[in-house]
């Protein structure tokens, strides 16, 4: 396992489309693992595979309710909406308040490529469509309804993290 280098914003990769997984082979496995543990590094709640300069539809998230990976992951649920502060890896720094959905239903294969189902609220809802939208070029910034950093500028360093 091995921490990769994090895109930040700017760099092309974080505005292309990410394509399917179509056979799940080591490689993803050790990507997955090497994501994981580029995370769990830099204090992130979530790492979609273009951040790491990889175009592949592959996530993981770990919302405070343990690792959870995803291999193209596709929305087929969303209920009720909320609006939270934001934050990601590839836009160190910054905060920015984003509506969300309050809860998702996503559908992925896991890492054996078993068909899975993972339901999130709050927080993990939240980083569900931030790393999904990654993987669509998207970023957080770009549905930005008010940019916060300056209220967590001094925060920051204590809180914990929920950069994705
Ligand atoms: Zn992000």
């Amino acid at each position: 396992m091995a921490v990769r280098n994090i895109m930040l914003e700017g760099e092309e990769v974080l505005r292309k489309h990410a394509h399917p997984v179509d056979r799940i082979t080591r490689r993803i496995r050790v990507l997955l693992d090497d994501m994981a543990e580029t995370m769990y590094a830099n204090d992130g709640a979530g790492l979609a595979a273009p951040q790491v300069g990889i175009l592949r539809r592959v996530v993981v998230i770990d919302a405070g309710e343990g690792l959870i990976e995803l291999i193209n992951p596709v929305i087929v649920e969303t209920e009720g909406s909320m609006v939270n502060p934001e934050g990601c890896l590839s836009i160190p720094g910054r905060r920015c308040t984003v509506e969300r959905p309050e809860r998702v239903v996503v559908e992925a294969l896991d890492r054996n490529g078993k068909p899975i189902r993972v339901e999130g609220t709050g927080l993990l809802a939240m980083a569900l469509c931030h790393e999904l939208d990654h993987l669509d070029g998207i970023l957080y910034t770009d549905k930005m309804i008010e940019d916060v950093t300056d209220q967590y500028t001094n925060e920051a360093q204590e809180q914990e993290e929920t950069e994705s």
